[in-house]
């Protein structure tokens, strides 16, 4: 979708992610997080973000990131002191027991970073990449009680930024119940609103 509308995807869990697999001094300091399914500290994050992503580049989409009030408040910061404005939040719905199916079941290839299902995406040839041919690997954080934890997280930290944003008037909802092409679908139809201005 971001290649779709010129803009850079910028996905904190990727980063930090791709860090841990090279076992670079910052993937060393998130692994233990990743692992369990809490969140990293705070001002690492914003750092991460300003000097990967705001401070890089003019048109990002940002996907896992704020996921606290303290990260949304570092964001309006580093956004204002580069003159920018954020155009949209996109909120994706989905019940605890959904979200619990689908983030179990992931597999994500560890070349290109695209993400299958196990049951509900499969790739055309078991373990394989249909986009690269690279090796899929499972998640580390896809075992339930790791899950289970990330989606505490989500409602202890992440959810109060709903109304945040709302306050704002900045916030869209996405039904995310249907299958991946129509969320695609409905989404665009979001982001193509904010091109197009
Ligand atoms: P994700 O790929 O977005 O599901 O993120 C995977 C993991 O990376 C999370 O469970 C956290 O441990 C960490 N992470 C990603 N983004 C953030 C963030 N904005 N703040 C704190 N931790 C994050």
């Amino acid at each position: 979708m971001a290649e779709r509308f010129g803009v850079r995807h910028a996905s904190t869990g990727e980063i930090f992610r791709q860090a841990a697999a090279d076992g670079s001094e910052l993937g060393r300091t998130v692994k233990d997080y990743l692992d369990s399914g809490g969140l990293v500290p705070d001002e690492l994050t914003s750092r991460v973000v300003e000097e990967m992503v705001v401070g890089r580049s003019d048109s990002y989409l940002l996907d896992g990131y704020p996921r606290t009030l303290r990260q949304a408040h570092d964001l309006d910061a580093m956004l204002g002191r580069r003159g920018q404005e954020l155009d949209l939040v996109v909120c994706f719905e989905l019940d605890d027991g959904q979200a619990l199916r689908r983030l179990t079941g992931r597999l994500v290839c560890a070349e290109c970073g695209e993400n299958y299902h196990r049951e509900f995406m499969p790739p055309q040839a078991e373990g394989v990449c249909d986009g690269c041919g690279g090796p899929l690997k499972v998640r580390s954080d896809s075992a339930e009680e790791v899950v289970r934890n990330r989606l505490a997280q989500y409602d202890e930290k992440t959810r109060p930024l709903v109304a945040y944003y709302e306050e704002r008037g900045l916030i869209e909802r996405v039904d995310a119940s249907p299958a991946p092409q129509e969320v695609t679908r409905r989404t665009e139809a979001l982001l193509s609103r904010i091109a197009s201005r």
